[in-house]
């Protein structure tokens, strides 16, 4: 993808670039942005106020409520922006290159025309991604307490087998492993996997046993707490009593916490 990601008004009269990472990518159905636009639904690309810069300089806005403007062009009436809260959300249909993004869910869909509908299968929150309810359509789909407790079981099958592809599995790209009690935080596969290759090498075995699980199917989550008999390069065993708060997205783990009494057996990353 272009960095920065450059678009503009219709007439060239304004331009913006927009540099790194888009924060949000999404689709809204609310009547504001269909009044500024005149279209039935928008989508945009959010990013921080500051990584967006405007040519040959800043647009007017219309404050369409007290904190949020929206950029428009005077001379050829394009609507480019929804800005408040310390974002500039950019109309996905005025960036040079608008199939650079594909939307991950829907927001304001309480308010959307009846005769729309697209045939993506993304999340429709009510209101906005921090609806209590969650996404009111299309929710990715949630485990059950058998599906967490197998999951679980996997994962500890593939941890004691020294499959590290198998433990990857199990968990979702951005996943997040802390060792809770000991300060560790380790984000992505590739930082967790570094860890288990550290793990395996310290010990001659890993096992973990005698699991007492308490699935939370409605809270996404599952509580776990176990055994643990590690054996030293030594030969001597190291026992330990820990527990661990699964949390999911869809059918893999996105956090794993660990806590753990003791000095910490998963070691620190150097
Ligand atoms: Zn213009
Ligand atoms: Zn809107």
């Amino acid at each position: 993808m272009a960095d920065p990601l450059t678009g503009g008004c219709m007439c060239g009269k304004y331009r913006y670039a927009a540099s790194g990472a888009s924060n949000a990518q999404l689709i809204c159905h609310c009547e504001s942005c269909r009044r500024h636009t005149g279209a039935p639904v928008v989508a945009f690309a959010g990013f921080a106020k500051d990584q967006v810069q405007w040519s040959p300089t800043d647009p007017p806005r219309f404050a369409s409520s007290p904190k949020v403007g929206r950029a428009f062009c005077e001379s050829c009436g394009t609507p480019m922006t929804w800005e408040g809260d310390g974002l500039v959300e950019l109309l996905l249909g005025t960036l040079d290159d608008p199939d650079c993004f594909v939307p991950a869910f829907h927001i304001h869909h309480g308010e959307h025309l009846p005769w729309i509908d697209t045939a993506d299968r993304l999340p429709r929150y009510r209101v906005w991604e921090d609806d209590p309810e969650g996404p009111y359509l299309n929710a990715p789909a949630r485990l059950s307490a058998d599906q967490q407790i197998a999951l679980v079981e996997r994962y500890f099958a593939a941890v004691d087998g020294e499959d590290l592809q198998g433990v990857l599995e199990t968990l979702s790209d951005g996943c997040v492993f802390t060792v809770e009690t000991h300060g560790v935080i380790l984000t992505g596969r590739d930082e967790i996997a570094a860890m288990f290759r550290r793990l395996w090498s310290n010990h001659r075995s890993v096992r973990h046993h005698d699991f007492r699980f308490v699935p939370d199917p409605a809270g996404n989550r599952i509580s776990v707490q176990f055994k643990v008999e590690n054996t030293e390069t030594d030969g001597s065993l190291t026992r330990k009593s820990n527990c661990n708060f699964f949390d999911f997205d869809g059918p893999v783990f996105s956090h794993i916490a660990v806590y753990m009494a003791g000095p910490n057996t998963l070691d620190k990353p150097t």
